[in-house]
C-alpha cells in the first residue's frame, strides 16, 4: 500500500521543503516551457492547443498545491470545527481561468502566453467542462465551495467522481441526441489520487447479533460484497487569500481479494472482468434533474458517497483524537445537499455503534447534532423514496437502523399527539401500502438539527405544506437560506469588460463584498457612464454572436433585444409559454401588426432528461418553430428564434454577459429558488418573471419599476386549480386562439403530422399542473412593456445598471455567511502565505 512507504519510527524525510514558486511573468514562462517539453514531452511540432492547456494548468496547479498544503496543515494544527458539504453533484465547469483569477495571476498568465506566442483564449477553450451535475443543485454546490474558500472557512466538499458526466447534447432533425461525456479521456491534471485514503464499502450480505464482553448487544454485517472507494482531490482556491480547500470525489474500485477468491476457483479472466461490477458504481451521473430514480445503482452511488465520506471524517477524527467521540459533534457538521446523501444519517449511526462501540443513545445524540439538510424542491416527482425490499437486499444493516430510528421517532410523535394515528401514518419514515417505501426526506429531517429551503417563498411553502407536520413538531429546526452564485466566476471571470468598468467606477471591493455594487446606483443617472455601460453590453452581445457563429446558421444582430431562457428543459419552467409568445410575435408579423416593432432574438437552451418525453417534444417544437421563422423572408430581422445546443457552465459564461432579458417564467410555487436568474441580473440583464423562488427577492432588491412581473401568484395558482378551464381561456383570447390554431393546423409540423399532439393536449387539459394557458395574456402584456422599455435605450440602460447594482444579495458569500452563522458556526482560519 502507498501509505506504508515511510515507517513511523523513521525520521520524516526532508523532501517537502521546496522554495515557493514565483508568480511573475518570467516564472510562469519558465515553468510553462519546462512542463510542456519535459513533463508532457511535446515540442513545437505539436499543434494541438490541448497540451499547451495542460502545461499551463500544471504551472498554475503547482502554485495552488503549495497553498493547499498550508491550508490543510493550518486546519489540522488549530483543531478547528469543520463542515462537510455532501453532494451527489458538483457542476464545476472549467477550472483553469477560475484558478488564475483566484490566484491573482490572470494578467501575468495573459502576458506569459503572449510572450510564448500562444492565444490564451484558445487554450482556455480546450478545457472540457467538469459536468458532474444536472443543473442548479450541482452548480450551487460548486458556487458554495468557492465562497467557503473565499471566506476562509474550513469546509470540504465530498462527491462522486463520475467517469461520464452530464451527456453532451446535439440536435438532429430538431431532436435532442445524447452523447456520452467522457470528460476524463485526456486525463485531468487538476486532481490528485490519494489511494492511501481508500475505504471499504459493504453491500448485500446479512446481519448477526451477539453479546460482547461487556454484555452489550453487538451487530455484525457479514458475507458482504465489498468495494473500495478511492478519493481524488481537487484544490478549491479562495479569492486571493492563501486558502485552498478540498473537493474530494470518490471513485469505486474492486477490492484486491475480489478477484483473488475467484482466481482460486480457477476463473481468473472472469474474475478480472467482474471488477466492472464494482467500477460501474461511479461510471455515470444520472441525468435526471428534479426527478427521483428508483434504480439500485443509484442507491449504491448514494451509499458509497455517504459511507466513504463519513469513514473519512471519522478516520481523521480517530487519528487526531483517538476513539473518543464525546466532542465529535462540537467539531464536525455535515450539510446534506438534498436527500441524495441522506442515508448518511443511518450510516453515521452504524459506524458509531457497530464499528466504534457507542450506545444507541450516544450515537443518536451525535448524529442529530451533526447533520443538516437542505431541501431543493417541492415537486412530488422529485421526492426520493426507496423500496424497502431493495433497501433490505442491498443494505440490510442500514434498513434495520432506519426501522429503529422510526420506532423511536414514532414514539416521540405519539407522546406529542397521543392517539393521532393519522398523523403517525403521515409522518412515518416508512410509507405503507402494497409496497413499502423509505421516505428519505423524512429520514433527513428526523436525523438533522437544521432543515432549510433555498428561497423565502420555498422555505415558507415547506413549512406550510410538504413538511407541515414536522414543522409543528420542531419549528426551531426550520430555516431559510436564499441561494446565490459566486461573483468570481459569474461576473469577474466571465465578464472582464464589465468587471473592469465596475472596478474603475466603484473600486474592486465588490469582488468579495457584492453589496458594494450599491455604489453604482448614482451612476445610473450619469449619461456618460450609461453610454459606456451600453457599449460594454453591446460588445458582450457581439461576442456571444461570434461564439455561436460556427454552430448556428442564423444571422443575429446586436441591436435586437436578446431574450434568453437557458436552464434544464422542464414543464414547470415553462419553455412552452416562451414558445407561445414567439409564435404570437410571428403571427403579428404575418398579420402586419408591426407598428413600433422591436427586433428580438429569442435564445432558448437546455438539456432534457433522456427519458422525459414532454421535455424532448418541447425541444423539437422550439426547433421546428425556429425553422419556420428564421427562413421566412417576411420575418427577417424582426424576430429570430434559436435553440442553443449543449447548455452547460462554460456556455452560460458567454451567454449571461450578452443577455438583455432573462426569462424566469416558472409556474408560481414550483421553482424552489433558481440561480440562473441571479447570474443574469449580476451581468445587467432585466428579468421578466413570475412571483416564484428567488425572483421575488430579486424584485424586492431592484424595485418594482425595474422588473417585468406577470402571472398568477402561488396562492392564485392553487385556488384556480379547482376550476381551471384552459379551453374557454383560449376561446376568449383572440391572440391565444390564433397561436393554438397555428399549432393545431400543423404549421410547424408540415411533414410530421401529429407530432405535437401531446404538447397541445397538455396545454388544453384542465389538469395541466403548470397552467401555461392561464398566464399567457399576462405574459404577452408584460412582454409589451419590455418592448416599450427597450425602445428607450437610455431607460433600458438605466434599468440594467440598477439591476447589477441591486444584485449584491445574490452572492453565495452572503448565503454561506448565513449558513455559517446559523448552522455551521465555524471560525474563519486565516492562512499565511509569503
Ligand atoms: C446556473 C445554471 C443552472 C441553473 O439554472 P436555473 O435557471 O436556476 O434553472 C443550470 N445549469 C447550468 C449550466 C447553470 O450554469
Amino acid at each position: 500500500m502507498p501509505n506504508k512507504i515511510f515507517k513511523k519510527s523513521q525520521p520524516k524525510p526532508s523532501i517537502t521543503l521546496v522554495p515557493s514558486l514565483g508568480l511573475d511573468v518570467d516564472d510562469l514562462v519558465t515553468d510553462f516551457k519546462r512542463n510542456y517539453s519535459h513533463r508532457l514531452g511535446r515540442d513545437q511540432n505539436c499543434r494541438s492547443p490541448h497540451y499547451a492547456y495542460e502545461a499551463l494548468s500544471l504551472t498554475v496547479s503547482d502554485r495552488l498545491i503549495e497553498r493547499w498544503k498550508n491550508t490543510y496543515n493550518a486546519y489540522r494544527d488549530q483543531d478547528c470545527r469543520r463542515a462537510y458539504y455532501l453532494s451527489m453533484e458538483f457542476l464545476m465547469g472549467r477550472t483553469l481561468s477560475n484558478a488564475m483569477l483566484n490566484l491573482g495571476i490572470s494578467d501575468a498568465v495573459h502576458k506569459a502566453m503572449h510572450d510564448v506566442g500562444l492565444e490564451l483564449e484558445e487554450l482556455l477553450e480546450s478545457e472540457p467542462d467538469a459536468g458532474l451535475g444536472n443543473g442548479g443543485l450541482g452548480r450551487l454546490a460548486a458556487c458554495f465551495i468557492d465562497s467557503c474558500a473565499t471566506l476562509q472557512l474550513p469546509v470540504t466538499g465530498y462527491g462522486l467522481r463520475y467517469e461520464y458526466g452530464m451527456f453532451t447534447q446535439t440536435i438532429a432533425n430538431g431532436e435532442q441526441v445524447e452523447k456520452p461525456d467522457h470528460w476524463l479521456r485526456y486525463g485531468n491534471i487538476w486532481e490528485i489520487e490519494r489511494s492511501e485514503y481508500a475505504y471499504r464499502i459493504k453491500f448485500g450480505g446479512h446481519t448477526e447479533r451477539h453479546i460482547d464482553e461487556n454484555g452489550n448487544v453487538r451487530v455484525c454485517w457479514l458475507d458482504t460484497h465489498d468495494i473500495l472507494a478511492i478519493p481524488y482531490d481537487t484544490p478549491v482556491p479562495g479569492y486571493q487569500n492563501g486558502t485552498v480547500n478540498t473537493l474530494r470525489l470518490w471513485k469505486a474500485a474492486a477490492t484486491e481479494e475480489f478477484d483473488l477468491q475467484e482466481f482460486n476457483a480457477g476463473d481468473y479472466a472472469e474474475s478480472v472482468a467482474a471488477k466492472n461490477t464494482a467500477e460501474n458504481i461511479t461510471m455515470v451521473l444520472y441525468p435526471n434533474d428534479a426527478n427521483e430514480n428508483g434504480k439500485a445503482l443509484r442507491l449504491r452511488q448514494q451509499y458509497l458517497l455517504a459511507s466513504a465520506s463519513l469513514q473519512d471524517v471519522i478516520a481523521g477524527w480517530v487519528r487526531d483524537h483517538g476513539r473518543h467521540f464525546a466532542h465529535f459533534a462540537e467539531k464536525n457538521c455535515f450539510q446534506l445537499n438534498d436527500t441524495h446523501p441522506s442515508i448518511a444519517v443511518a450510516e453515521l449511526m452504524r459506524l458509531l455503534m457497530d464499528i466504534h462501540g457507542l450506545s444507541w443513545d450516544a450515537a443518536w445524540k451525535i448524529t442529530r447534532n451533526t447533520m443538516a439538510y437542505t431541501n431543493h424542491t417541492l415537486l412530488p416527482e422529485a421526492l426520493e423514496r426507496w423500496s424497502v425490499g431493495l433497501f433490505k437486499q442491498l443494505l440490510p444493516r442500514l434498513m434495520e437502523i432506519i426501522f429503529e430510528i422510526n420506532a423511536h421517532f414514532l414514539a416521540e410523535v405519539s407522546t406529542h399527539w397521543p392517539g393521532d394515528n393519522e398523523r403517525l401514518k403521515r409522518m412515518s419514515l416508512i410509507e405503507e401500502g402494497p409496497q413499502q417505501y423509505v421516505r428519505m426526506a423524512y429520514l433527513a429531517i428526523v436525523g438533522s438539527y437544521s432543515v432549510n429551503g433555498v428561497a423565502e417563498l420555498h422555505s415558507k411553502l415547506l413549512q406550510q405544506g410538504l413538511f407541515r407536520d414536522f414543522y409543528e413538531l420542531w419549528p426551531q429546526k426550520f430555516n431559510n437560506k436564499t441561494n446565490g452564485v459566486t461573483p468570481r466566476r459569474w461576473l469577474a471571470a466571465c465578464n472582464p469588460e464589465l468587471a473592469e468598468l465596475l472596478t474603475e467606477t466603484i473600486g474592486d471591493g465588490w469582488i468579495t463584498d457584492l453589496s458594494e455594487l450599491q455604489k453604482l446606483k448614482p451612476f445610473a443617472e450619469d449619461k456618460k457612464f450609461r453610454k459606456r455601460w451600453h457599449t460594454v453590453q453591446q460588445e458582450a452581445k457581439q461576442r456571444l454572436i461570434d461564439f455561436k457563429k460556427q454552430e448556428l446558421d442564423v444571422d443575429l444582430k446586436v441591436n435586437a433585444l436578446f431574450d434568453v431562457q437557458v436552464k434544464r428543459i422542464h414543464e414547470y419552467k415553462r419553455q412552452l409559454l416562451n414558445v407561445l409568445h414567439v409564435i404570437h410575435l410571428y403571427d403579428r408579423i404575418k398579420r402586419g401588426d408591426i407598428a413600433n416593432w422591436t427586433n428580438r432574438c429569442v435564445l432558448i437552451g437546455g438539456k432534457a432528461a433522456p427519458g422525459y418525453f414532454m421535455a424532448k417534444k418541447i425541444i423539437k417544437l422550439i426547433n421546428n418553430v425556429a425553422n419556420v421563422i428564421n427562413h421566412d423572408p417576411e420575418v427577417g430581422d424582426k424576430l429570430k428564434l434559436v435553440f442553443l445546443p449543449n447548455y452547460r457552465v462554460s456556455a452560460m459564461e458567454k451567454i449571461c454577459p450578452g443577455t438583455d432579458l432573462s426569462e424566469q417564467i416558472s409556474t408560481a410555487g414550483k421553482e424552489a429558488s433558481g440561480t440562473g436568474n441571479m447570474k443574469f441580473m449580476m451581468n445587467g440583464a432585466l428579468t421578466i418573471g413570475t412571483l416564484d423562488g428567488a425572483n421575488i427577492e430579486i424584485r424586492e432588491e431592484v424595485g418594482d419599476d425595474n422588473f417585468f412581473l406577470f402571472g398568477l401568484t402561488e396562492s392564485q395558482v392553487e385556488e384556480l386549480r379547482h376550476h381551471y378551464d384552459p379551453v374557454s381561456m383560449i376561446e376568449n383570447d383572440v391572440d391565444l386562439k390564433r397561436v393554438l390554431m397555428l399549432l393545431e393546423c400543423g404549421h410547424f409540423s408540415q411533414f410530421e403530422p401529429g407530432i405535437f399532439d401531446a404538447v397541445i393536449a397538455s396545454l388544453k387539459s384542465p389538469q395541466d399542473p403548470w397552467m401555461t394557458v392561464a398566464d399567457f395574456r399576462s405574459f404577452i402584456d408584460a412582454q409589451k412593456q419590455v418592448e416599450k422599455a427597450y425602445k428607450d435605450q437610455d431607460r433600458w440602460t438605466r434599468m440594467s445598471i440598477l439591476n447589477c447594482a441591486g444584485s449584491g444579495k445574490f452572492s453565495t458569500d452572503r448565503t454561506i455567511n448565513e449558513y455559517n452563522q446559523e448552522i455551521w458556526k465555524l471560525t474563519p482560519v486565516p492562512i499565511s502565505h509569503p
